[in-house]
């Protein structure tokens, strides 16, 4: 563990605890939810911030018929007419380039009701948190983005490198905003995503594929249902079939995934049979994820899906004459990861020690796929995820993220900054 620098030391008593909260209740009082207009509400509202914090801004319309017709494009789950990229940067080209990443969309909040209060978008504080959709996932975070660079800056210091801010759109429904920020050119030496990740480090998420697939049965009345074929009991045998190659999936996971019972599930998320209670189903739609593994490709990934969907075929006359149709669709996140001993880990490592009386965080991988994979995979930047909360909160009602982890979150931005661009 390395002692903090003078000028570490420095930085950390610039932080201003007050404004990180005060930043982070009104955007999330900004509904941001991907695809909504509120996104790009979001974005001009968050330029101002980074304006205010002394950061030059790139705020730029989004090409969007370009960007998706992208053979690189990553997929996307809901339809946007328009979608803004924001980057702000500090700091001197000559130096290594820090690239803070967070992205502001949010998901919706689901059931109202069970929002204490009713208020999925309040941005309070009280019991020790910051309460609302997005406060983990992951504003919490992009605000200790902000408020880390802001301090450093207050300080006076002067850093050989330079630090980007980048805040993206459409991250939980593919990763629009990273690969456009990556189109537009934006590189740099590392990157850091503070995803919920209770301060453990993640140098390694698996993907996951969304899919669909079709098939048909034979319709008759129920009454004579043995003179039909159901499309139903036709899609238990390739369940069972899904359900071996998930067992097989998960046999021998990477070391980086231990702590995980399942790190790479197959699930069917929808399933749609039938058109009338007394009619023998003669169509079936089950839409679900898989997910992809460290180091596997996505073409490997469907492969093997639409082989054990073959598969059941051998067991079922109809199958052969009635094929399944799989279709991907929507969010396509491949695996991505860097190696646990890269000087990255042990730069964020370090730092999070050296202010936590030298006690080091978890390094683990994480089941689901993020923008972590176009950054290492598209952009070649080294990157992993570091951030507040915890990520059972996220996606769920009274979404929060605890005061101390998000303060405690900017500490360790700020000492990663100042290792990292070094300063004069
Ligand atoms: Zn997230």
């Amino acid at each position: 563990m390395t002692e903090l620098s003078e000028t570490t030391q420095r930085a950390l008593a610039a932080i201003d605890e007050d404004a990180t909260e005060r930043v982070l209740s009104e955007l999330i009082r900004i509904p941001s939810i991907s695809g909504s207009p509120e996104e790009a509400a979001a974005q001009r509202w968050f330029e101002g911030r980074m304006r205010d914090a002394g950061l030059e801004t790139d705020l730029w319309e989004i090409p969007m018929a370009e960007t998706l017709a992208h053979p690189d494009f990553p997929g996307s789950e809901v339809t946007r007419d328009r979608a803004l990229g924001l980057v702000g940067a500090w700091g001197d080209e000559e130096g290594p380039t820090l690239v803070l990443n967070g992205h502001i969309d949010v998901v919706p909040p689901g059931d109202l009701a069970q929002w204490s209060g009713g208020d999925a978008f309040s941005g309070a504080v009280h019991h020790g948190g910051v309460y609302g959709r997005g406060a983990c996932d992951m504003k919490g975070g992009l605000v200790a983005n902000l408020a880390a660079i802001a301090a450093v800056r207050r300080a006076g210091i002067r850093l050989r490198g330079r630090v980007l801010l980048e805040s993206v759109v459409g991250e939980e429904d593919g990763g629009l905003g990273t690969f456009a920020t990556l189109q537009r050119g934006y590189r740099g030496d590392a990157a850091i995503i503070p995803e919920p990740t209770e301060q453990a480090i993640i140098p390694a998420c698996a993907g996951a594929l969304t899919f669909r697939l079709r098939m048909r049965g034979r319709s008759t009345h129920a009454s004579v249902r043995t003179e039909g074929v159901s499309a139903l009991e036709k899609f238990w045998g390739v369940w069972r079939s899904l359900d071996e190659l998930e067992k097989r999936r998960n046999a021998k996971p990477d070391a980086m995934f231990e702590r995980f019972p399942l790190p790479y599930p197959l699930s069917i998320g929808t399933l749609h049979a039938g058109n009338w209670p007394s009619s023998v189903p003669d169509d079936l739609v089950a839409e679900g994820r898989i997910g992809v593994a460290l180091g596997e490709r996505v073409e490997e990934t469907r492969a093997e899906l639409e082989r054990a969907v073959l598969a059941a075929r051998a067991r079922d006359p109809w199958l052969s004459e009635h094929p399944v149709d799989v279709e991907w669709f929507g969010g396509q996140f491949a695996s991505g990861f860097i190696p646990r001993d890269h000087s990255l880990v042990g730069l964020v490592s370090d730092a999070h020690a050296s202010l936590n009386d030298g006690a080091l965080p978890d390094v683990h991988g994480a089941p689901y796929g993020s923008d972590l994979r176009l950054m290492v995979g598209l952009g070649g930047i080294p990157t992993l995820h570091y951030g507040p909360g915890h990520v059972r909160h996220a996606h769920a009602p009274n979404e929060h993220v605890p005061l101390r982890a998000l303060h405690g979150v900017v500490r360790t931005l700020v000492a990663s900054i100042v290792r990292f661009c070094g300063h004069d």
